[in-house]
């Protein structure tokens, strides 16, 4: 073994040895040495049937009398050196009475196939074919689609993992594996098979399902190999990956992961020199290790290469003109809950998870979208005959639901899920003694963690209704009687929540909007606008009052601002995303029917709400 500044005669590992020589008769002489040695400590022995020889020289045609015969017709020959231990020849790497021919032609070695050509090839058919087996098994199990990604992510990855790590293959060969099993990943998604391939790899946070593709998978193995090469304490096995990274710096073009662990490695180092800031909470805050360990280091490498890769998604995401509609509202909105835990055992029908996947890129079979894949000749809307019927349009605009209350359903719907949750809040409340309902300074003891210190401040936030135990709660909802307290203020306005105290002479209006996501925003200075006379008025008549409004996008993505009025009111952090969960999913169901009855205009207006 030889590189620029290292030799190496022997290698072992546990009881495997392997020895270099530059010719027959030194490796003859080396064998012998190293039985002989065997034989003396008396306790081991060479197994010469286990044992493989491979010679590789140059077949000159000139030299006569040539000793060996090579394996191909090529002059650099690999060759059966005739090796003999202990009177017994040992075998040469290409075995023809074995049946299997791939094991035929190949010597697995410390868990790695050997070829004596040294090419990968017969194993990277190997890989596809056992990749292909795998996906196959899981296509004809009787599971839902969900629970085959779930089997993709943690199953079929995982048999890849030991050879993406061992064998020196190539990123396009990852990634010639993942476009042959796309397909059936989108179809067991549900989504369209001409949907974007960044809605299965991209993060959750970043609107995907969160699997890991292939190639990144790859990448990801082949860098922690790299870092374990560079890292190792072994000074030759450091000398070795330099004279690699060297060698792979001339290739410009090509991924290499040598050159991908260096910029990986710039960019940890910058930021444990000069960490900058971590989500909108200020510098300094989040949990940051300057000293991480060489385990925490190689993770924090691999996952900034994986940052890389999902930068470059995003940036695909931003080329497309259709499916780049997620990007409009990412930013101020939170992604629905896709985690495994909710996909597979929430008993949530995977039809609503397919629409909220692909709603989220407006990739669903609506007019507009059938007539620019070539099904239909025309995009109008079956209801109220508009030009051309979006996503949007049906779940938001169209004025024909409009008139059927097909949108009111779905508020109403989202509305009582709120109303439950502030009712129960409220009760409790109201069934305290004032005098706890009176907000304390808590001391929290010197040395407490952080924990303890986020547990004390969540239990005696100020809330909006300290200080008073008479608070009422009041509807709009179908069945409620629905009047604006008079001792309050006499009105015909109707937000869609109003709870109040007489004795401190308080007010919370609460105003419910379920937009569309792109129109979140102007759904908010709408309503707004709309009850800030009201507001006005109430004050004018010696009553303090807040107004909120919540915002839950139709296809069920809801603004993080939409938390914040919760908050106040003192709900605890858990009921608050447990709330937001439970009408992010009335919302996509709802909006999900409203979908499929598109094409119809009988609608049931005495339609029962959606409940959780
Ligand atoms: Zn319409």
């Amino acid at each position: 073994m030889s590189a620029p500044s290292v030799t190496s005669f022997l290698k072992a590992y546990a009881d495997d040895l392997t020895l270099n020589t530059r010719n027959v008769i030194d490796m003859q002489l080396a064998v012998d040495d190293t039985d002989r040695w065997l034989k003396w400590t008396e306790t081991m022995k060479a197994k010469p049937s286990k044992c493989i020889a491979l010679g590789c020289k140059l077949f000159a045609k000139k030299i006569k009398n040539e000793r060996f015969v090579p394996l191909t017709d090529s002059i650099y020959s690999p060759f059966d050196p005739k090796i003999v231990i202990s009177g017994q020849p040992m075998r040469f790497i290409v075995n023809p009475n074995e049946k299997d021919p791939f094991k035929a032609t190949h010597f697995k070695f410390l868990g790695r196939w050997l070829n004596p050509l040294l090419k990968e090839n017969d194993i990277k058919n190997r890989l596809r074919t056992s990749l292909i087996d795998d996906i196959d098994k899981i296509e004809q199990s009787k599971i839902n689609g969900f629970m085959r990604l779930w089997l993709y992510q943690f199953y079929v990855l995982s048999h890849l993992s030991w050879p993406f790590l061992i064998y020196d293959l190539d990123k396009s060969f990852a990634e010639d594996l993942q476009r042959n099993i796309n397909m059936k990943l989108k179809r067991w998604a549900g989504i369209c098979r001409t949907a974007e391939n960044g809605l299965l790899f991209r993060s959750r946070k970043n609107f995907g399902l969160g699997l890991t593709s292939i190639s990144d998978f790859y990448q990801k193995m082949q860098l922690t190999k790299c870092e374990l090469l560079r890292q190792s304490k072994d000074n030759s096995i450091q000398e070795l990956y330099k004279s690699r990274e060297v060698k792979n710096a001339k290739y410009s073009r090509m991924w290499k992961a040598t050159k991908a662990a260096t910029v990986a490695n710039a960019e940890v180092d910058l930021h444990l020199k000069f960490p900058s800031q971590a989500g909108n909470k200020g510098l300094g805050f989040g949990n940051f290790n300057p000293n991480p360990s060489l385990v925490e280091k190689r993770s924090m490498v691999t996952s900034k290469a994986m940052d890389f890769n999902e930068e470059s998604r995003i940036a695909h995401s931003v080329s497309l003109k259709q499916q780049s509609i997620w990007l409009c509202w990412s930013d101020s909105v939170s992604p629905f809950d896709l985690s495994w835990k909710n996909l597979i055992w929430s008993g949530t029908s995977p039809h609503i998870f397919r629409f909220v996947l692909s709603s989220s890129i407006n990739w669903v079979r609506t007019p507009n979208m059938l007539k620019l894949w070539g099904y239909t000749n025309n995009s109008c809307c079956c209801l109220c005959g508009a030009d051309k019927c979006t996503l949007h349009h049906i779940i938001s605009e169209c004025l024909f639901s409009l008139s059927q209350h097909r949108f009111t359903w779905r508020h109403d719907s989202v509305l009582k899920q709120i109303y439950q949750t502030l009712s129960d809040f409220i009760t409790s409340f109201n069934q305290q003694n004032t005098a706890s309902v009176t907000p304390q300074i808590h001391f929290v003891k010197a040395g407490a963690t952080s924990y303890q210190l986020k547990q004390a401040k969540q239990s005696h936030r100020p809330s909006l209704l300290h200080n008073a135990n008479d608070w009422k709660l009041l509807v709009d909802l179908p069945d409620c009687n629905y009047v604006f307290p008079p001792e309050i203020y006499g009105t015909s306005e109707r937000p869609d929540l109003v709870i109040w105290s007489v004795k401190l002479k308080k007010v919370i209006l609460f105003e419910l909007t379920c937009p569309a996501e792109e129109g979140i925003e102007a759904a908010k200075i709408r309503k707004q606008a709309k009850y800030a006379p009201l507001t006005e008025a109430i004050s004018i008549a010696g009553w303090k009052s807040v107004l909120f409004t919540v915002e839950v996008g139709a296809r069920g993505f809801i603004p993080t601002s939409s938390h914040h009025p919760f908050n106040k009111l003192g709900l605890r952090g858990t009921q608050v995303n447990a709330l937001m969960s439970r009408i992010s999913l009335i919302s996509a169901k709802c909006s999900y029917a409203i979908y499929l009855a598109s094409n119809s205009k009988a609608w049931d207006q005495q339609r029962a709400l959606v409940e959780n």
